[in-house]
């Protein structure tokens, strides 16, 4: 492990100032991802930053019903918090099935948003990698590829986003609260995730001197019926294969909106618009479920290993429908 200068910063001031002294400084919250990844040699930044003091872990439902959720909130708080559970079970759902109870009970939501993918090549110092090093390659596109990307690729990196949260914050229209030396902003979250393009090493739009402060779930209707479904090697411990997060409203028996993100098959989560679409307006009739499945699946590109994950996702997109149906 390469050596690095660390900090405590007492609060969002100070730890924005290390911020912007430091280059190439990190923050570290929960650390279940930056540490694996500073002793395997794949990140090596020369200062760490603290935050774990900052007053960041409160969880509001606000008076509106959007909810308001620290960035330094545990993964195990969210999930098990009664506002949460009663009003956004897929938020619930897509953290529990991420990581293991331990891991959730350490890692923050902040961290979990900006989590490295799990991509070997990146993981492993010995290989090219444009997103570890820029211009170095991707050996990925004709390696080892089966739990990489079928949606918004690069020449560049065919990595995906390893979240199941950000999966099921996609589906509910959330939004990430930051704050830099600039003021305070507030990004929708399809908007906060970067395709790889041809800056793979860039994977979302914060700033280098940009702290993520909360994240915020509107109140919507879609919250209530909603669902995360997962599909990965074993039951527990296991990053997706495919994934779908989806919410929905009807009006008699037919969709009246609906949400559906993938995870798994991109850079970022993946919002199944194509799909949402031809639901909109309609019963959930096989015919109808069976179109959504191949809009689902339009555009994708798969390369040696992972072709199956078309076949998975359409699968999960029908399964998801018909757990909906059941709800109408
Ligand atoms: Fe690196 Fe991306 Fe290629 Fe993986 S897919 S080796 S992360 S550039």
């Amino acid at each position: 492990m390469n050596p690095f200068g660390y900090v405590q910063a007492g609060n969002d001031v100070s730890a924005l100032s290390y911020k912007v002294q430091q280059a190439g400084s990190l923050f570290l919250a929960g650390g279940t991802c930056i540490v694996d990844l500073l002793t395997q040699g794949a990140l090596r930044p020369p200062f760490l930053i603290d935050i774990n003091a900052l007053p960041l872990r409160a969880i509001t439902l606000q008076d509106d019903n959007s909810l308001i959720i620290g960035a330094l909130a545990s993964n195990s708080a969210v999930a098990h918090h009664p506002s949460v559970l009663s009003g956004y079970p897929v938020l619930s759902e897509s953290i529990l099935a991420g990581a293991s109870a331990q891991i959730r009970n350490a890692a923050s939501i902040g961290g979990n948003l900006l989590q490295k993918t799990r991509c070997y090549y990146y993981r492993d110092p010995s290989f090219a990698c444009n997103k570890r090093t820029p211009g170095s390659g991707c050996p990925a596109i004709t390696g080892a590829n089966r739990m990489h990307a079928i949606f918004g690729t690069s020449e560049q990196c065919i990595a995906v986003h390893p979240s199941d949260m950000a999966v099921g914050l996609s589906a509910l229209d959330a939004a990430i609260h930051t704050e830099s030396s600039r003021g305070k902003r507030q990004i929708a979250i399809d908007d906060f995730f970067l395709l790889p393009g041809d800056t793979p090493d860039r994977e979302t739009i914060l700033e280098q001197d940009e702290l993520i402060t909360a994240v915020e779930i509107p109140a919507t209707p879609f919250a209530r019926k909603s669902n995360y479904l997962k599909v990965r090697d074993r039951s527990s411990y296991a990053f997706a294969l495919v994934s779908v997060a989806g919410a929905v409203v009807f009006e008699g028996n037919s969709v009246k909106e609906i949400r559906l993100s993938a995870g798994g098959v991109a850079h970022k989560p993946w919002r199944l618009q194509e799909a949402e679409q031809t639901l909109l307006g309609r019963a959930l009739e096989e015919g109808v479920i069976a179109r959504a499945m191949e809009s689902a699946v339009a555009g994708a590109k798969t390369y040696r290993q992972n072709a199956v994950k078309v076949d998975l996702l359409k699968r999960c997109v029908r399964l998801m429908l018909h757990r909906f149906r059941e709800m109408a």
